[in-house]
């Protein structure tokens, strides 16, 4: 299947920084096909910005939070409905840092993933263990939690990315050893496998500290379908030399 690369632009960027990094990339693409689906994620007030610079080019554009309500009384809400309107294709739900400050739970991550897909949106789920988690051998089972958990009834290889990102290595330099990743990309694959009727067809993207030197190995690995990508997406020569890794 052809990876996706994604990036994840967190809560950086005025509006003259995406302008010159969009442009900076579209550029690269428009001389190559690294072989892999590009994605940003910028935040929600860049979306229409960057939105009409990528228009003509085949960079996708996704958010980073949805509100699982389509409308109504939610101040400072964003809805998928708003998204999809603004031509989003993607919307990443449960990203850890959402899961560990605004205390969101598996089940309200599906309930975005619903309505993600109600409006046309790919939700991208983000599950992944802590370091005490890790050091207490649960990975596995935490991240089987999560996904059978987050990951709503109604979800097929189409509208659904996985994203495995293990907390203690988003935005710390620390990577997992090629091994680990393996170990929770077969076993995501064989939940999804046994949960939906399309389940090997699911992308299962891995996220944490990837960057243009350690991308190449760990988008080789078995199951790995891509990458979510933090702080290597912010600059045109980081996350470039991640998609063209492959
Ligand atoms: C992320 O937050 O999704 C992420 C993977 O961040 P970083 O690449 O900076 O570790």
């Amino acid at each position: 299947m052809r990876p996706l690369i994604a990036g994840n632009w967190k809560m950086n960027t005025l509006r003259a920084d995406g302008s010159a990094l969009v442009v900076g990339l579209i550029e690269q693409r428009a001389g190559e096909d690294p072989g892999c689906d590009i994605l940003l994620c910028p935040p929600f007030v860049s979306l229409g910005l960057i939105g009409d610079i990528i228009a003509e080019s085949p960079i996708l554009l996704g958010a980073q939070d949805c509100h699982k309500e389509e409308s109504g009384a939610y101040t400072g809400g964003i809805s998928a409905p708003m998204l999809s309107d603004a031509g989003c294709g993607f919307v990443i739900v449960g990203h850890s840092e959402r899961r560990a400050q605004y205390n969101e739970t598996d089940f309200l991550v599906s309930e975005k993933a619903r309505a993600a897909h109600e409006n046309a949106l790919v939700s991208i789920v983000c599950v992944g263990e802590t370091l005490v988690d890790r050091d207490a051998d649960n990975t596995l089972s935490v991240v089987e939690e999560q996904l059978l958990g987050s990951v709503p009834k109604g979800a097929n290889a189409k509208n659904t990315v996985i994203a495995y990102e293990p907390v203690w290595a988003i935005g710390t330099g620390k990577t997992p050893k090629n091994i680990q990743i393996r170990e929770v990309h077969d076993h995501l694959r064989m939940l999804l496998e046994n949960n939906f009727a399309d389940g090997n067809e699911f992308r299962i993207l891995y996220g944490g500290s990837m960057n243009s030197a350690n991308a190449g190995e760990i988008l080789s690995i078995k199951n790995v379908n891509g990458g979510l990508v933090g702080g290597a997406s912010l600059t045109v020569k980081d996350f470039w030399g991640i998609c063209t890794s492959l």
